[in-house]
């Protein structure tokens, strides 16, 4: 259990300082054109995962701050259109300045108001200024084409933007994910409406405020401060919003979807996992394990990537349970602000309950408690949950086929490479998973089988902004990072241009020459 926090302990009052680093006045709503505007909706109170206690509130946006957000974004990609690609770049580049120099502030912000341990928030944020740096470099490389189409015609290909983007985010990285959407977003040229979670909405609010201070358009990008059914479902319905991104549950997605296929507009969906973590019994059993408790255990299992069913193959089954389970207990956790607190408290209370009780219907259903369970034990207050290992689980069990997004490993045991692969493969899901072996053949030939978007060889979690991501069947489609994202965000143009002197059909379809 890591000491108590060295920081300011009044969370409330630090984060109001934070806020007023980025926000005037303090005042908690909608980034609209640069400015704030106030919420005129329901009260949404923000409380502190640590304390269970409030921390801030905040008035709903509403479908009133949707209808402005779009607005400003509509109005400002001609103007971000207009500047020539390169300039685009450095702007995106100033981005990524703007967050290294405020960098401290916003880790400490998503510690304070997501819950999330120091150390990985900081390391978050981090990321986030990679995300613009390196989407900056893309900005004046997306290059069209020329096609040899059998007429006499010049066909050439323009790759462009789609212009507003509605972005809907979840609460589990919050600033991760702002930029994860953002900054290939503008790379392609497009103007941005960011709904972040309303239980987690100020870094991104931050960010926003942020963007605003680079030479970007005003509007260009948008932070709305509101619920998912209200602003969020206005943003997504509005007709100029053309593109719909969506981050968060399968339940979620598919009505996101459904309101989208309304408007006939495209959509990304970035949705839950229940990855697979595959074990032989010629891995190596001490990295097998580190990387089985940082699958699971790293942001308490907050994670859609999250390595929640742990297959081990028979033969190791017994000591791998018994070391996971001791190791579970000796994670430091705690404090977000503990410099040595390696989890954190789960993120929302409706959260917590959801993991209790999906544990408790595991044991109904079959499954044993190795490990955790329950609060661990000195963390009376606040959204503690204790890392949890279930062993003796079948696959038709529901902790088996469902993501529980907590520190809850499901171990299954099989025998065969066929029985792995198959077992890997057997929920709805298709977001990540992995393989620990030394057999370099077997290594390959699983990750080939395993039908999921990322897929680690004897590692676990690793992710880049250079590499694309994302999921197969129910764990969405489209992708949000590496190259493939800049595809993804905009969509082409074939341009005909007649080159003969005397062309051979002055109507209709010209025909092969
Ligand atoms: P959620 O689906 O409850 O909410 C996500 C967002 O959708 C929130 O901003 C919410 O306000 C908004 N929303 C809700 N209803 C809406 C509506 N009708 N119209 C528009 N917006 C609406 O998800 P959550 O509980 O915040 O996040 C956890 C989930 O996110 C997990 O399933 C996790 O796996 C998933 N996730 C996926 C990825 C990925 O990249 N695949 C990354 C992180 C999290």
């Amino acid at each position: 259990m890591s000491g108590q926090s060295m920081l300011n302990p009044d969370r409330a009052a630090r984060l109001a300082e934070l806020l007023s680093l980025f926000l005037p006045n303090r005042q908690i709503g909608s980034v609209i054109k640069g400015d704030i505007l106030a919420g005129t909706g329901e009260q949404i109170v923000l409380t502190d995962a640590f304390t269970g206690l409030p921390l801030a509130a905040y008035a709903d946006g509403g479908a009133g701050a949707a209808e402005a957000a779009v607005q400003a974004a509509e109005a400002a990609f001609p103007l971000w259109q207009s500047l020539t690609a390169s300039a685009r770049g450095r702007i995106i580049w100033a981005i990524g300045q703007q967050v290294r120099q405020h960098a401290a502030a916003l880790a400490e912000m998503e510690a304070i108001s997501a819950g999330k341990p120091i150390r990985d928030a900081r390391a978050e944020v981090g990321r986030v200024a990679e995300m613009f740096e390196y989407y900056a470099g893309w900005a004046d490389k997306i290059e069209g084409s020329v096609i040899p189409v059998p007429t006499s015609h010049l066909n050439y290909v323009r790759r462009e933007a789609y212009g507003v983007v509605t972005q809907i985010t979840p609460w589990n990285a919050p600033i991760f994910t702002a930029g994860w959407q953002i900054a290939p977003a503008l790379a392609a040229g497009n103007a941005v409406v960011l709904k972040p979670s309303e239980l987690t909405p100020l870094t991104s609010l931050a960010l926003g405020m942020l963007i605003a201070r680079t030479d970007a358009p005003r509007g260009l990008v948008n932070v709305l401060a509101g619920h998912g059914h209200t602003a969020g479902a206005a943003a997504v319905a509005h007709p100029l919003t053309r593109l719909v991104v969506f981050v968060g549950s399968v339940g979620t997605g598919r009505v996101i979807a459904t309101a989208a296929a309304e408007g006939l507009k495209p959509v990304i969906l970035e949705l839950g996992g229940k990855s697979a973590n595959i074990v032989f019994d010629d891995a190596d059993i001490d990295r097998a394990l580190m990387g089985a408790q940082a699958a699971i255990f790293s942001g308490a299992g907050q994670s859609c990537v999250a390595g929640s069913r742990l297959l081990v193959q028979r033969a190791i089954r017994e000591e791998v349970v018994a070391r996971l389970a001791q190791a579970a207990g000796r994670i430091p956790i705690g404090d977000p602000l503990d410099e040595a607190t390696q989890i954190g408290p789960i993120s929302n209370q409706r959260q917590w309950s959801r993991i209790s009780e999906m544990v408790a219907e595991s044991q109904v259903e079959g499954a044993s408690l190795a490990a955790g369970g329950a609060r661990p034990a000195g963390l009376e207050r606040g959204h503690f949950y204790a890392p949890t290992v279930l062993d003796a689980v079948t696959p038709g069990m529901m902790i088996a086929r469902e993501e529980v997004f907590g520190p809850v490993v499901s171990v299954m045991s099989f025998d065969s490479e066929d029985e792995a692969v198959s077992l890997a493969n057997s929920t709805a899901f298709g977001l990540a998973g992995a393989v620990w072996t030394r057999d370099v053949g077997r290594a390959h030939r699983v990750a080939a089988k395993v039908r999921a978007g990322t897929f680690w060889i004897n590692s676990y979690k690793s992710i880049s902004v250079m590499s694309p991501f994302g999921g197969f069947h129910a764990s969405g489609h489209g992708r949000s990072s590496g190259l493939e994202a800049l595809h993804a965000y905009t969509t082409t143009k074939s341009v005909w241009v007649e080159t003969a002197e005397h062309p051979a059909a002055a109507f209709g379809y010209a025909g092969e020459r």
